[in-house]
């Protein structure tokens, strides 16, 4: 099929030339647009293979994604494809996952949070039919903030003040200084309940006691989008996006990490890797972290120190501890997602976000893929990995190396104790990803999991600019941009950054 350029790009732009550094969820859309648009594009991957927090490992015939697992709004991905009249479904199946997850508490209670009305009002009712009404309402708030926050606002660029201004009364109207937890406590009581509809923003990388009641909109984005496996894993998408950015003309250069993007005056010119190959532009966009493009790529200009100085006095999202296992045995009574809360909410969140506790409790993500696709483990054998929250390195400076292997074996306990009862004899592979892996393989600030915490305060035009205030073209995609990390929410930076990239090489 011939490549035709997006609708509505400036035909200027053609002749062009862009690259992209990290090629993350973020950075390959923003790839895959420019590309599209006639823009000639080079994606810098530093790792042996793409996305980021989206990377995978093949041990021992087990398949393990590294990051994301739970996939929505599959059309903010699709129309990386129609944008040069492709379908997506040529290079990845996404499957529909229900229910959407499992919640479980230690004393036995299940939720399962689906987006079947008849079934989601029953798990409701099991819980305490006198919060149904309440749910109700909280539906039509979280719809309410969906279509302002996601639908309006999720891939726009915040540039100036003024784009705060214009939001203002929708986030007053909104109660957006109230936090999600607050804003769900309005409407139901059951404790149980509140979790169940204010534990999604830690999937962004937010503390639901803390983060704006605006992030209330992922209900309703699960809701309408639904929730999606990669067959194959999230692995297969990163792929399909890569197959898509080469058929089109774009070219990925991986295993080479940036060392320095190089400036003449106020305009970035060029960049420069590790193997010493050096690529000139007329615009480069940053999808590594916030602080370790200005830190150390841009550090030799004074935006670059200025910045980074900026960057170190920002609250900065959890790392994560990510245990991956491969099991003999299969299970089709655990579904492909579960949540496993511990004991405490309140408590544990303010240790992790405040006090920078290891507590000896814990809540995990379990994520159970060969339920949905056994082809990710040996015949007879499942792939699990479990996930929980911890503070990052800044807040809870410990030696990971002896930590790790105790914390591993404390969530082995859970696991045993609440689901498998036999599962150490089971074990064929096992291995952890913890926050020291997140800083030296994606050079992420303190390990941070999610770049910038989604405060309102960090929110919008307060998080990081797709466009650099002092070097015009210099743009930035990702976590740390608006709106934030998540898949949909990087897609979404993708979007706003690339409007703003057309309309500038135009
Ligand atoms: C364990 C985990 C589970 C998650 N689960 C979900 C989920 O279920 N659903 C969901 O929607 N979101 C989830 N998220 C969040 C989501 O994965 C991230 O927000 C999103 O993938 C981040 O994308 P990004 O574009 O910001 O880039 P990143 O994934 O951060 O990629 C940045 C890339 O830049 C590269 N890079 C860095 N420095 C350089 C350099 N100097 N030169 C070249 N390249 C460089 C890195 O190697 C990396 O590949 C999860 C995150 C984690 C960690």
């Amino acid at each position: 099929m011939t490549q035709t350029p997006a609708s509505g790009s400036p035909s200027g732009s053609q002749g062009r030339k862009a690259i992209v550094i990290g090629a993350g969820f973020g950075g390959l859309a923003l790839a895959i647009r420019l590309q599209s648009a006639g823009i000639s594009t080079t994606v810098l991957e530093a790792r042996d293979k793409p996305g980021g927090r989206a990377y995978y490992w093949q041990k021992d015939g087990f398949t393990f994604d590294a990051g994301p697992t739970v996939i929505t709004d599959p059309n903010c991905l699709s129309e990386l494809w129609r944008l040069t009249g492709h379908d997506m479904a040529q290079d990845v199946t996404l499957e529909p996952v229900s229910p959407f997850y499992r919640l479980n508490w230690s004393d036995g209670t299940n939720f399962d949070y689906s987006n079947d009305e008849a079934s989601l009002r029953q798990e409701i009712a099991k819980l305490d039919a006198g919060d149904l009404a309440g749910y109700e309402r909280f539906l039509d708030y979280s719809a309410a903030v969906y279509r302002e926050g996601y639908e309006k606002l999720g891939h726009v660029a915040f540039l100036d003040f003024a784009s705060m201004i214009k939001a203002a009364p929708a986030l007053a109207q909104h109660q957006a200084w109230r936090s999600v937890h607050s804003m769900v406590s309005s409407y139901v009581k059951n404790e149980k309940l509140l979790q169940a509809l204010s534990f999604h923003t830690l999937l962004v990388g937010g503390n639901p006691m803390t983060t704006s009641a605006i992030y209330a909109l992922i209900h309703k984005l699960e809701k309408d989008g639904g929730v999606w496996f990669a067959r194959g894993g999230t692995n297969r998408l990163v792929a399909a996006m890569v197959a898509q950015f080469e058929r089109i003309g774009g070219t990925l250069r991986l295993g080479d990490p940036v060392e320095k993007i190089e400036t003449i005056g106020d305009k970035a010119t060029a960049v420069i890797t590790k193997s010493g190959w050096r690529g000139e532009a007329d615009a480069v966009a940053s999808n590594a972290d916030l602080m370790h493009s200005y830190r150390d790529l841009l550090g030799a200009h004074p935006r670059g120190i200025r910045q980074a100085d900026k960057l170190s006095r920002k609250r900065w999202s959890p790392s994560l501890f990510v245990l991956h296992f491969g099991i003999k045995g299969t299970w089709p009574g655990i579904p492909h997602h579960m949540i496993l809360f511990g004991p405490r909410y309140e408590g544990l969140l303010t240790d992790i976000y405040q006090h920078g506790l290891l507590s000896a409790d814990f809540s995990l993500y379990l994520h159970h893929p060969t339920v949905t696709d056994p082809s990710m483990a040996p015949e007879g054998c499942s792939t699990f990995y479990a996930l929980a929250p911890v503070p990052h390195m800044g807040k809870l400076p410990i030696d990971w190396e002896a930590e790790g292997p105790r914390y591993a074996e404390r969530i082995l306990d859970e696991i045993e104790r609440r689901l498998i009862p036999d599962i150490r004899s089971r074990i064929v592979t096992q291995f952890h990803y913890a926050p020291p892996d997140f800083a030296s393989d994606l050079a992420a600030h303190m390990g941070s999991a999610f770049s910038l915490e989604p405060l309102l305060t960090q929110s919008a035009w307060f998080r990081a600019h797709n466009r650099d205030d002092v070097i015009p073209n210099l743009y930035l995609v990702g976590a740390g941009t608006h709106p934030g990390a998540g898949i949909p929410g990087v897609v979404g930076s993708a979007k706003a950054t690339a409007r703003l990239m057309m309309e500038d090489l135009g």
